[in-house]
Order: C-alpha cells, then sequence, then structure tokens
C-alpha cells in the first residue's frame, strides 16, 4: 500500500511538472508523518524516502531512536513553541516555521551555545485564515532581513500552508502570493539571504503549488492515508 501511495504520488509530481514545464528534479518530496508510527516512517525510507517532516517535538523525540540511524533528513514543520527550541534543534536540520523574531533569537542563542547553524524557511499566511501560523503577507520582507542578521540561521526561503477551500482558484491565488513575495524580497534581499525554497502544496493541492512555482511540497495523507483530527 505505502508503495503504491508513493508511486502515485511520484507520478503526480512528474505529470504536474510537464504540465508547468518544469523539471521534477526542482520539486522535492517531504513526507508528512504526524501520527504515523516510526516503524512505518522506516519502511517509506526504505522505499526512497528521503526527507521527513514532523510538526511535533514529541514526535522527533519518540521516533528518534528508530529515524535518527536511517539516511533521511528531518525537517520541522509545525508551530514551534519558544520553549521547545533546545530540543528541535537535536532533530532537524530546517525549521519551517520561523513566523515571529523571539524564536530566531532563541534559535540563535541556543545554536551559539551549540556552536552549529540551521536551515529556516519564514512562514507567510497566505490565507488569511486565523488558525494558521505564519506572518502576514505584508510584514514578510521586515521578518525575512530580522532573521538574516541572525548568523546562525541560514535563510533558505519561504513555507506556507494553503486555504482550506476546496476553490482552486483561492488555492492557486494564496500560492501564487507566496512566489510573487519571495520574487518581491529576492530583489532587495540581503545578501546572505537566497530564498530558493518554496514550500508549499499538501495531499490535495500539490499539483496547483507545482504550478505556482513550489520547490518542496509537504505530503502526508496521499501516502499515509487519513489521519484523526488532532
Ligand atoms: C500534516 C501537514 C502536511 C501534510 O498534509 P496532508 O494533507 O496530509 O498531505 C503539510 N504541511 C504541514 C505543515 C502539515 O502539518
Amino acid at each position: 500500500m505505502l508503495e503504491h501511495n508513493l508511486d502515485e504520488v511520484r507520478r503526480r509530481i512528474a505529470k504536474a511538472c510537464v504540465a508547468a514545464g518544469r523539471d521534477p528534479a526542482e520539486v522535492r518530496l517531504l513526507l508528512a508523518t504526524k501520527q504515523v508510527p516510526a516503524g512505518r516512517v522506516a519502511e517509506a525510507v526504505r522505499l526512497g524516502a528521503t526527507l521527513i517532516g514532523e510538526n511535533r517535538v514529541q514526535e522527533l523525540a519518540a521516533k528518534d531512536p528508530v529515524l535518527a540511524p536511517l539516511d533521511c533528513e528531518r525537517h520541522f514543520i509545525g508551530r514551534l513553541q519558544t520553549n521547545k527550541v533546545n530540543q528541535v534543534l537535536r532533530y532537524v536540520t530546517c525549521v519551517h516555521s520561523i513566523d515571529r523574531i523571539d524564536l530566531a533569537d532563541r534559535l540563535q542563542r541556543r545554536l551559539d551555545t551549540l556552536d552549529q547553524a540551521v536551515d529556516v524557511l519564514v512562514q507567510v499566511n497566505t490565507s488569511n485564515e486565523q488558525s494558521k501560523g505564519g506572518v502576514p503577507p505584508e510584514r514578510a520582507e521586515t521578518l525575512v532581513r530580522d532573521v538574516a542578521r541572525h548568523d546562525r540561521l541560514r535563510v533558505k526561503g519561504l513555507m506556507t500552508i494553503g486555504p482550506l477551500a476546496h476553490d482552486a482558484g483561492q488555492v492557486r491565488t494564496a500560492y501564487r502570493m507566496l512566489r510573487q513575495i519571495r520574487d518581491d524580497i529576492a530583489e532587495t534581499a540581503p545578501s546572505n539571504v537566497h530564498l530558493d525554497v518554496l514550500s508549499m502544496g499538501m495531499s490535495g493541492d500539490f499539483e496547483h503549488a507545482i504550478a505556482e512555482g513550489s520547490t518542496l511540497i509537504r505530503v502526508g495523507s496521499a501516502v499515509f492515508g487519513s489521519r484523526r483530527r488532532e
């Protein structure tokens, strides 16, 4: 089942890339593994998954004994509380959800102590839905600049969670907005900021995200099946 689902997702990615005139190599597949037991995640890695994303520090910790030895990169894609910063850095190479400066401050402080660096994405709320994290679009540029002043944070791009809408037009508008924000910021960005990554698109809508320039899609239920509600 897992193998079949993964093949199906890869086929959808390839098709969306052809339709958009893009090279499939430009689009990374991140498997969103919340609520998925570590053994199943390990199976996905054996089937070729190279990148997984968790949205809770607790789950990262619980699955770490199984996942740490595997050849697979881990990212943090959920809402990050400042008091979880020290812990999350044990497990991940990239945090997708920087949406306020105090998070950057806390990461910088801890990374100073560890003498390490981490990749980060600035999360933008493109849907105007209160339940979603992310900085409002009009504050994205300022936040990127402020985060970039932290020399242990490597700003790699932007992330957004698409709207719940079933209306394709609304979904496309949100993803197009993220890309536009990226293009605008990139023109005047500090030289240490390379906004190559656009983390956008999930199981139900990643074709739209790919059409709008996504370089990293985050897919959970299309591979692992539906989850219980959180
Ligand atoms: C769960 C999750 C996803 C994947 O959602 P699916 O609809 O299951 O593909 C993507 N991004 C984030 C931030 C998530 O928490």
